[in-house]
């Protein structure tokens, strides 16, 4: 039941790549960052761990993520016998690779408190960590610490002001996706989170609410109305998750584990019927592909704009020694017809037409 981020883009994407560096072009296609927002232990980190399909990132009932982690995915080949390595470096540490992720989890643990100490003290040095594996996008996600309002351990008496110059320091870039983490055991009109990216995002034009802990809302209580943005509206909507709690994570259950339950819980509650395109991990990441995708279709007139004028310049490069042109202009014309078909592709999944997109 994984759909991890870039799923369903990622084929596409290649192909792209394909085509823009048989023109002599480098990979162009600058996608957006996401980065998480939210309140101390909304469930930031275990989206974001959900998005991505893999366990690494310190999370619990406590402040967890005390530096910015800045996490870059890079998309490797496959190797030839068609096995796949994933494997994790950090830029304070170039050159090891780490293979086994809990490994990974434990060093942002260990450099958190090289930099901001043992006792819950808050950094805005960032940790860098760069993922590389066959099944990713390249794209960047950034984990941040929570919003908290009372000082504990070594934190300065300003600790809420600081955390919130730091957080608004990334989701005010105009590109930055913000995931705005709230959750449904808390009232939605105190949601920092939807606070702070209304400061950031005025229009809701870069924003996704999402709604965690919906397994551990008051009885009788439920998040429908969130969900349909009829309490506070979103204009991009919101997805309710349910992530692993506490005890899951004392237990180690697998994240994939966790989908399956996540999805059983939405099936076998009447009140989220109806509400399929709201509900669950794997309707998040489809609602970020969606939201790549449209932003790589902008991007495409660039693109090909680029590409005619190197063909030109090609073109009247040769021209000038007196060579036939052809073969080279025959085969610009071609890349470009190529490109048109993408674009319209593009179209058709951005509308949610046909989201699978076939490659063939
Ligand atoms: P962050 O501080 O916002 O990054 O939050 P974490 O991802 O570290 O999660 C904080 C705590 O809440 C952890 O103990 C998680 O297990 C728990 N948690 C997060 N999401 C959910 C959820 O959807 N349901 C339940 N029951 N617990 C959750
Ligand atoms: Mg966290």
């Amino acid at each position: 039941a994984t759909a991890p981020l870039g799923s369903s883009v990622i084929s596409l994407v290649n192909r792209l790549q394909d085509i823009f560096s048989r023109v002599g072009s480098q990979s162009t296609i600058d996608l957006p960052q996401v980065a998480v927002v939210g309140s101390q232990s909304s469930g930031k980190s275990s989206v974001l761990e959900a998005l991505v399909g893999r366990d690494f990132l310190p999370r619990g009932n406590d402040i967890c993520t005390r530096r910015p982690l800045v996490l870059q995915l890079v998309q490797t080949k496959r190797k030839p016998d068609g096995s796949e390595e994933e494997y994790g470096e950090f830029l304070h540490l170039s050159g090891k690779r780490f293979y086994d992720f809990s490994e990974i989890r434990r060093e942002i643990q260990a450099e958190t408190d090289r930099e901001a100490g043992g006792n819950k003290g808050v950094s805005d040095k960032q940790i860098r960590l760069k993922i590389f594996s066959p099944n990713v996008l390249d794209i960047t996600l950034v984990d941040l610490p929570g919003i908290t309002k009372v000082p504990v351990g070594d934190q300065p008496s300003d600790i809420e002001a600081r955390i919130r110059t730091m957080i608004m320091s990334y989701i005010k870039t105009p590109t930055c996706l913000i995931l705005a983490v709230t959750p449904a055991n808390s009232d939605l009109a105190n949601s920092d989170a939807l606070q702070m990216a209304g400061v950031a995002d005025p229009e809701g034009n870069r924003t996704i609410g999402v709604i965690t802990k919906l397994d551990i809302m008051d009885r009788g209580t439920d998040a429908r109305n969130l969900l349909l943005g009829k309490v506070i509206p979103l204009r991009l909507g919101y997805v309710g998750v349910v992530n692993r709690s506490q005890e899951d994570i004392l237990m180690n259950r697998s994240i994939k584990d966790a989908l399956v339950a996540e999805e059983k819980f939405f099936r076998s509650r009447p009140v989220y019927s109806g509400l399929a395109d709201s509900c669950g991990v794997p309707q998040l990441a489809k609602k970020l592909n969606q939201i790549l995708a449209q932003h790589i279709k902008a991007v495409l007139p660039g693109l090909r704009a680029r590409i005619s004028t190197s063909l030109v310049a090609v073109a009247k490069e040769h021209a000038s020694y007196g060579e036939i042109t052809e073969s080279k202009a025959g085969q610009g014309a071609l890349l470009l017809n190529i490109l048109s078909k993408y674009s319209e592709a593009f179209s058709s999944m951005v509308e949610g037409k046909n989201e699978e997109m076939s490659t063939s």
